[in-house]
């Protein structure tokens, strides 16, 4: 394996398009990404719907206050106005207002419950809005600093792969194609791995001297025993 140095440089280059990857993969999979903003969202959704029946519960209470409120004074115009005379019919419609008056005080006590049942809603509605407008703004920023990351593994990635053409292109090709069958089975994409202090430096298993003595002479091209790498020396 005389051309060691060109091949290492070779297999810098591919880990690097290969975390390159990665780091896209990573990306991509943040980019429009906005499920924890659509959970929050979703509970800002539920409780406008239950503000939205406690106003229209009040609404609907309010509405006959105002005419049980109309029915009473128009009752009481008649009975102030000395039309009615009969006594009986006087009794009547005082107590006509009277029932009315009962009824508007039940309503007016339901909506007071109301309003105390919906402040605590309301409250925590304009706590997650709040919270959802910050969340919000920090995501586009987000979006912002991704779509420019993206951009720059993209460009980074074409630089590596013609700066690995360039290198392949001075690489002897059975040795090319020896380092492409080993790091297409090796799990981090390796082909190749220099000795260090006796030791392969992928796996760090310690190398048997004539192994080590045949690398440095240059005379066959070993394979690490461990891991099945092929074996640089140490420069
Ligand atoms: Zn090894």
């Amino acid at each position: 394996m005389p051309d060691f140095e060109h091949i290492y440089s070779l297999q810098s280059t591919d880990l690097e398009i290969n975390n390159q990857a990665k780091r896209l993969e990573g990306i991509q999979e943040k980019l429009g990404d906005r499920v924890s903003i659509e959970a929050v969202q979703k509970v800002l959704d539920s409780l406008f719907v239950r503000l939205t029946e406690f106003t229209a519960k009040q609404k609907d209470l309010e509405d006959s206050i105002s005419s049980l409120s109309t029915r009473i004074s128009t009752a009481e115009q008649k009975l102030y106005s000395g039309q009615v005379v009969n006594p009986r019919e006087l009794q009547d419609l005082q107590e006509d207002i009277a029932q009315l008056g009962r009824q508007r005080d039940t309503h007016e006590i339901d909506v007071l419950e109301i309003l105390e049942q919906s402040d605590p809603v309301r409250n925590q509605h304009d706590e997650i809005q709040k919270k959802l407008t910050i969340a919000e703004s920090v995501w586009n920023t987000q979006q912002v600093k991704l779509d420019e990351d993206k951009l720059l593994a993209l460009e980074t990635t074409k630089k590596l792969k013609t700066q690995r053409e360039e290198i392949a292109s001075l690489i002897p090709a059975t040795e090319l194609q020896l380092y492409e069958q080993v790091r297409s089975r090796h799990p981090l994409g390796k082909g190749v791995a220099k000795i260090k202090n006796n030791m392969c430096e992928s796996c760090l298993v310690v190398l048997p001297a004539s192994q080590i003595q045949s690398v440095r002479s240059n005379s066959s091209s070993a394979r690490c025993t461990s891991c099945g790498l092929i074996l640089l020396p140490e420069a």
